[in-house]
């Protein structure tokens, strides 16, 4: 992991700016689970300064601590409500598909096909209070890992992970104080990415060009 939080000042810094700026500081905070971790300096020459969680950590970045699957659960469903959401996925599975995509590079058809029927096996779509929002993050969940398989498709295998304070899905819209973020776990360096949970469809490098359009035609 390359970034953490400082506890003195409370900011994320990655591992140049914290040797920059938190002076003789070792110890940071995890933004996936919030534990104490080290500044971890390797000597072996491939091995980046970087910070280490603890032995006992029960951290899910730590691939060996990961339990896919396990919050694919819901508290109660509404199958009235899974009806709305399914259909909203079948109108816009390929803006789905590309919003999943701009977070598991060279997602393909195949993959985004087998995370539908993932979710469809657990009934994720009818989770009491699901929303849209929640679709493409849950979605990423739904397979174990994305490999970079035989052929190199990715550089390097990775997963997803929520709040690991959440037993079941639900709690991240039916509980406060649940982080609204999904983060993608780099299984070869354990580099975390943070996505926030939002509502947007639109990959943000067209936003300009659907308001620029929208603009002159309405
Ligand atoms: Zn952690």
């Amino acid at each position: 992991m390359y970034e953490a939080i400082d506890i003195v000042t409370n900011e994320l810094y990655g591992i140049d700016d914290w040797l920059k700026n938190c002076e003789n500081r070792k110890e940071g905070l995890c933004r996936v689970c919030g534990e104490k971790i080290y500044i971890r300096a390797d000597k072996s020459e491939n091995t980046k300064t970087h910070f280490s969680h603890y032995r006992d950590s029960k951290c899910p970045t730590i691939e060996k601590n990961h339990r896919p699957f396990a919050h694919l659960n819901a508290s109660e469903l509404d199958l009235e409500n899974g009806k709305i959401i399914k259909g909203k996925v079948a109108e816009h599975s390929f803006l789905i598909f590309e919003k999943c995509k701009g977070m598991a590079e060279n997602l393909n058809a195949k993959e985004f096909r087998d995370l539908i029927d993932f979710a469809t096996q657990k009934e994720v779509w009818n989770y009491k209070g699901l929303t849209f929002t929640y679709v493409p993050y849950i979605l990423l969940t739904c397979r174990e890992k994305f490999t970079k398989g035989e052929r190199n498709y990715r550089k390097s295998d990775f997963y997803f992970v929520f709040d690991p304070n959440i037993k079941n899905v639900d709690e991240l819209w039916n509980q406060s104080g649940k982080k609204q973020k999904l983060w993608k776990v780099d299984c070869k360096d354990n580099n975390v990415t943070e996505y926030s949970i939002d509502s947007a469809l639109l990959p943000i490098w067209y936003e300009f060009t659907d308001e620029y359009i929208r603009n002159k035609f309405t």
